[in-house]
C-alpha cells in the first residue's frame, strides 16, 4: 500500500491523465493543484492568463467532484506547501507531470517524488536519450518520426477503480484561499470575430470544449493548414492547440492520435503531416530544455554564436516595442494584438522577436519575459526556446527577419495591420514606417526601396 499526493498542476484533464490511473488496490491518494505564487504573480502572468488559469482549475475541480473526487486547491510556494500537505495527510510520495524547466524540478528537492512525462509525445519508451539528443530540429525530427508512424504513443485511460482510491478531504474551506475567477475581460469585438469563438475564455479552453473544437477543426480545416498557417489572424487558419496544450487541458498524445486517425481514414496529406511536424517542434524544445536547462535563460546560451543586442539593454526601445509604438506598423499591430488578446500568430512572434533583438538592439531575454507575462499559451520550453533559437543562443546561428519585407509578403493588402491600427492618418500606405516625436521612422530607406520596386513592376 502506498499513499500518494497527486500533484495535478499542468494536468487539468481526465483524458490521458496517468496520475489518476496510478493508485492501485490498497493505495490512497490525494489530488492537489497549487498555484505557484511566483509564476502566478502579476509580474509573470497577465490578469487575462491568471483568470484563464483560475477558471480552468475550478472547472477541473468540479469535474473531479462529479466523480466523487475532491481536488485540493492551494496557492503559495510548492516547495513549502507540498511538504506541509504530505505531513498533514500522511502521504509518502508526490507524483506529478514531469516539467522541462529547473524552477519546477526544484520543487522535488528533498521529497520522495515520481515524475511522469504526461505532457510529452515522446514519453516512456519513446523518450529521447538526452546525451545523444540531435542538435538540430531536422535531425531530431528525422530520428523520431519513424517511431511515431504508429497510431499513437502509449495511451492511458483514467480508471474509475483507481479514482475510487482518492482520499476524501473534509476541509474544503481551505479552497477559499484562492480567488474565484473574475468576470471575463471581453476582447474587442473586431478581434473576437477574427479568433475562434470565445477565444481566451476559460470555458472554451476546458477539456470538453477543446476536444470538440479540435475534432471539428480536423474535419473542416486541417486540409488547408499548410497553406493557411502563415496567416496573422483568423478563426481557423491554424489549430489553436497551444492554449490547451500549455494549460494541460489537452493531451498532446490525444491530439496526435486524432490527427493520425484522420490520416488513416482519409489519407495523409501535406497539411496533416505539417501539423504533426509543428507538434515535433514543441517536443524538440521540451527535450532540449531538459538537456540544457540554463542555456534557455542565459543571454549567450550555449555560447556557440554571437547573439544580437546588448546585454540587459532595455529602456525606451523596449517600452515602445511592448506598447506597439515602434513606428513599424507591422510590428506595432502584432504587439497590440498581443496586448489586447494574449495571443499572436507564429509568423508575428518570429518577426517581433527578431525586431526587438536585431533592430532595436535589446537583450532577447527582455522580450521572452514580456511574452511570458502576456501570452495565454505561455509554455516555458516553447517560449524561451523559440526566443533563444532566434537569438542564436542554442545550436543554430541567429535568425533575422526583415519585418518590412515580411509585412508586404504576409499582409499584402495590409488588412491585418489596418484591423489593429486603423487606417493611416495621412494618405500613406499602411505598412509605411512612421516617425514619432524624438523617434525616427524605422527602416525608412528600405521603404523607399520598396516603393521604387513597386514603380518598376
Ligand atoms: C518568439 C516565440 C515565442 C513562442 N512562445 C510560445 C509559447 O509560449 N507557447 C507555445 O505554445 N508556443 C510558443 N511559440 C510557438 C508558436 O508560435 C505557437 O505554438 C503557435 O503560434 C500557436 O498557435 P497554434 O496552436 O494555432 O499553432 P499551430 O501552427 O496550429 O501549431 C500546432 C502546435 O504545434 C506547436 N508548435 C508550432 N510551432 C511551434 C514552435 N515554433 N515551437 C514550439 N511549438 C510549436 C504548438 O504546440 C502548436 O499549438 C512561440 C514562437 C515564437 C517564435
Amino acid at each position: 500500500m502506498s499513499r500518494y499526493l497527486l500533484f495535478c498542476n499542468d494536468l487539468l484533464r481526465l483524458d490521458d491523465n496517468p496520475l489518476l490511473c496510478l493508485p492501485s488496490d490498497g493505495d490512497a491518494a490525494l489530488a492537489v493543484c497549487i498555484l505557484p505564487q511566483h509564476q502566478f504573480s502579476p509580474k509573470r502572468a497577465s490578469a487575462r492568463r491568471r483568470q484563464l488559469q483560475l477558471g480552468l482549475l475550478h472547472d477541473f475541480q468540479q469535474r473531479l467532484a462529479a466523480l466523487g473526487i475532491p481536488l485540493l486547491l492551494r496557492s503559495g510556494d510548492p516547495a513549502v506547501v507540498l511538504p506541509q500537505l504530505l505531513q498533514q495527510y500522511q502521504l509518502v510520495r508526490v507524483v506529478a507531470a514531469e516539467p522541462t524547466a529547473p524552477e519546477e524540478y526544484s520543487w522535488a528537492a528533498g521529497l520522495n517524488w515520481h515524475w511522469l512525462d504526461a505532457n510529452s509525445l515522446l514519453a516512456d519508451k519513446l523518450r529521447p536519450d538526452l546525451y545523444t539528443l540531435p542538435r538540430s530540429f531536422t535531425a531530431f525530427r528525422q530520428q523520431r518520426e519513424p517511431e511515431l508512424q504508429v497510431l499513437a504513443p502509449q495511451q492511458t485511460q483514467p480508471s474509475i477503480l483507481a479514482l475510487n482510491k482518492i482520499l476524501s478531504v473534509t476541509d474544503v474551506t481551505e479552497l477559499s484561499d484562492l480567488p474565484r475567477p473574475e468576470p471575463d475581460q471581453p476582447l474587442p469585438v473586431a478581434l473576437a470575430q477574427q479568433l475562434p469563438d470565445g477565444f481566451g475564455h476559460w470555458q472554451q479552453q476546458r477539456e470538453s470544449a477543446v476536444l470538440a473544437r479540435f475534432s471539428e477543426y480536423i474535419q473542416q480545416h486541417l486540409s488547408h493548414y499548410k497553406l493557411s498557417r502563415n496567416a496573422l489572424i483568423g478563426a481557423d487558419f491554424a489549430s489553436f492547440l497551444s492554449v490547451p496544450l500549455s494549460r494541460g487541458t489537452l493531451s498532446v498524445r490525444r491530439a496526435w492520435q486524432l490527427i493520425r486517425q484522420h490520416e488513416l481514414q482519409f489519407g495523409q496529406n501535406e497539411s496533416s503531416y505539417w501539423l504533426r511536424f509543428e507538434l515535433l517542434w514543441r517536443e524538440y524544445f521540451r527535450h532540449l530544455q531538459r538537456k540544457h536547462p540554463l542555456a534557455f535563460f542565459c543571454r549567450s546560451g550555449l555560447g556557440l554564436h554571437q547573439v544580437p543586442g546588448t546585454a540587459s539593454s532595455a529602456g525606451e526601445a523596449l517600452q515602445r516595442w511592448q506598447q506597439g509604438q515602434t513606428g513599424l506598423p507591422f510590428i506595432d499591430a502584432n504587439m497590440q494584438l498581443l496586448a489586447q488578446t494574449g495571443w499572436m500568430s507564429n509568423r508575428g512572434r518570429q518577426n517581433v522577436a527578431s525586431y526587438l533583438m536585431f533592430q532595436l538592439g535589446c537583450d532577447w531575454r527582455h522580450g521572452a519575459a514580456w511574452f511570458e507575462q502576456q501570452l495565454l499559451d505561455y509554455d516555458v520550453a516553447s517560449n524561451w526556446g523559440n526566443w533563444a533559437y532566434i537569438a542564436g543562443a542554442l545550436y543554430s546561428a541567429p535568425r533575422s527577419f526583415n519585418a518590412l519585407k515580411q509585412a508586404v509578403e504576409y499582409d499584402h493588402a495590409a488588412t491585418f495591420t489596418s484591423l489593429l491600427l486603423g487606417a493611416p492618418q495621412t494618405g500613406n500606405h499602411r505598412h509605411q514606417p512612421y516617425a514619432q516625436p524624438n523617434w525616427p521612422a524605422p527602416q525608412a530607406w528600405q521603404w523607399q526601396q520598396y516603393l521604387q520596386q513597386l514603380r518598376a513592376d
